[in-house]
């Protein structure tokens, strides 16, 4: 019999099949195991410690070990742990749900007003886009051939298979389409690399032509648009150009189609204002949120609804209007507690009013990134910001997959105390909203000397 694992590295590569990871990679080398945290920083088994740049994949926001959070799910412990929301309620979700409701209306987007819970983006997406088709078909008539999706290029929704049919990163999703769902497909508004080859704002936002030629012309069909609103994350942190999501909004509006604003990745005040449908006083018909919503502590995610789509549902038991969807989790009133205290800590701290000097001076610090000769475009939207690497800035040439450019950057300021984690050739800070000013230039002051360090200052 072959020799039990004993280190923690060796248990690790012999029982972990670790995610979007090419696994004979990682056993080759060897793995940072985190075993604390505190504020903005992250600290391993071997006590060495690391600015957590991007949030623990984005879900970070006052930090780890906030105190409030952690007293607050304790709290809920000693009542507590889990029940369920089917057939029964408890008391955090219903506080919670109170909350976001409050949260969204006061922010503007003042149509939603229905909560339906899950426990990660994913589900919250899934949630969402099955709740659009069903709703058309509880309207009946013409209406039940709205059964079609619109979603942009480049687009990320998550990993199951409704919310990959609605993602458009062909090296994640391609593999999987005939198991997909055909979706409709328009542009993404990647300025950078313009799909119409024009210029903003000359250009008048000329990429929505096609969304609007798709509505205009196939919108009996189509159930909804989905979108990330103002940043398209996983593409590469994306940002849409102003006026970009009023304008889909308005066009969702005169064809009849529901708008879907995943704010996964967006919300919780990661792009400077509670949601980024506020940036543009858009109000979605469906908006997942997840991620952030525990402040990072805990998997629990959220889809709103306006009143319209939740009363289309309503009817006499026989008649089976009924929304037969959820998740053993879901409502989980840990994860409610700990998002209750979240949002609390928002109220309390002033968190988005301390927050705007923050991205003023990251504005700042990432400007002189910008005439270097291997980076093409810095992109910053509040306290996400993608910096994308090219070959040879003045053809915008990518360096090749296989170079593993971002990679290779992200290794080197992890040896220089900042953890990164790269898409493509694009390096992603988006760091907890707590982080201090003083962090906040060593994160940058490391990323580009690690990007020196990688793609030569020439
Ligand atoms: C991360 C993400 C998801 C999926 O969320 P998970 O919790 O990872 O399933 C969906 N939409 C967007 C915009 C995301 O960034």
């Amino acid at each position: 019999m072959a020799k039990k694992p004993g280190t923690l590295e060796e248990k690790d590569k012999e029982y972990i099949w670790h995610p979007f990871t090419q696994m004979r990679e990682w056993v080759s080398e060897t793995p940072v195991i985190i075993e604390k945290g505190s504020g903005s920083y992250l600290t391993d088994t071997g006590h060495k410690q690391y600015i957590d740049g991007t949030s623990s994949i984005w879900v970070n926001i006052h930090g780890h070990r906030k105190r409030a959070i952690d007293k607050a799910i304790t709290d809920q412990l000693k009542k507590i742990a889990h029940s369920t929301l089917l057939g029964l309620s408890n008391i955090p979700s219903i506080l919670l749900a109170e909350k976001l409701i409050r949260l969204a209306q006061g922010g503007g987007l003042t149509s939603l007003s229905k909560i339906f819970y899950s426990d990660n983006g994913s589900t919250a997406v899934e949630v969402g886009l099955k709740m659009a088709f069903h709703y058309w078909q509880l309207k009946g008539g013409r209406y039940n051939k709205k059964t079609r999706f619109l979603t942009l290029m480049n687009a990320y929704h998550g990993d199951t298979v409704g919310s990959v049919s609605l993602g458009g990163i062909d090296l994640f999703h391609k593999i999987y389409r005939p198991l997909l769902f055909e979706s409709l497909r328009a542009p993404a508004p990647y300025c950078y690399r313009c799909p119409v080859n024009r210029m903003y704002p000359d250009c008048h936002l000329a990429c929505i032509e096609k969304a609007e030629e798709i509505l205009k012309e196939r919108h009996k069909e189509i159930a909804a648009m989905i979108v990330e609103p103002i940043v398209q994350a996983a593409a590469g942190m994306i940002v849409a150009p102003p006026g970009y999501l009023r304008r889909i909004r308005e066009l969702c509006t005169r064809y009849n189609v529901l708008l879907i604003a995943d704010e996964v990745a967006t919300g919780f005040g990661r792009t400077g204002l509670m949601f980024a449908c506020e940036h543009e006083g858009v109000s979605p018909d469906i908006m997942p949120i997840a991620k952030g919503i525990t402040g990072g502590y805990l998997p629990l995610a959220a889809t709103l609804v306006t009143r319209e789509i939740y009363d289309a549902f309503l009817g006499e038991y026989r008649e089976f209007k009924t929304f037969f969807h959820g998740h053993s989790y879901t409502g989980n009133p840990l994860g409610c507690a700990a998002a209750i205290a979240n949002i609390e800590i928002f109220e309390k701290e002033g968190t988005l009013e301390k927050l705007q000097s923050k991205i003023a001076l990251l504005e700042s610090l990432l400007s002189p990134l910008k005439e270097h000769p291997h980076i093409g475009e810095v992109r910053q939207k509040g306290l996400i910001a993608g910096i994308e690497m090219v070959r040879e800035k003045d053809k915008k040439t990518p360096y090749r997959l296989e170079e593993k450019a971002g990679i290779r950057t992200c290794l080197e300021a992890r040896k220089m105390g900042l953890m990164l984690r790269p898409i493509g050739n694009v390096i992603i800070l988006m760091p907890p909203l707590s982080i201090s000013k003083t962090d906040l230039k060593k994160m940058v002051a490391i990323t580009g000397k690690a990007i020196d360090r990688v793609a030569g200052r020439r």
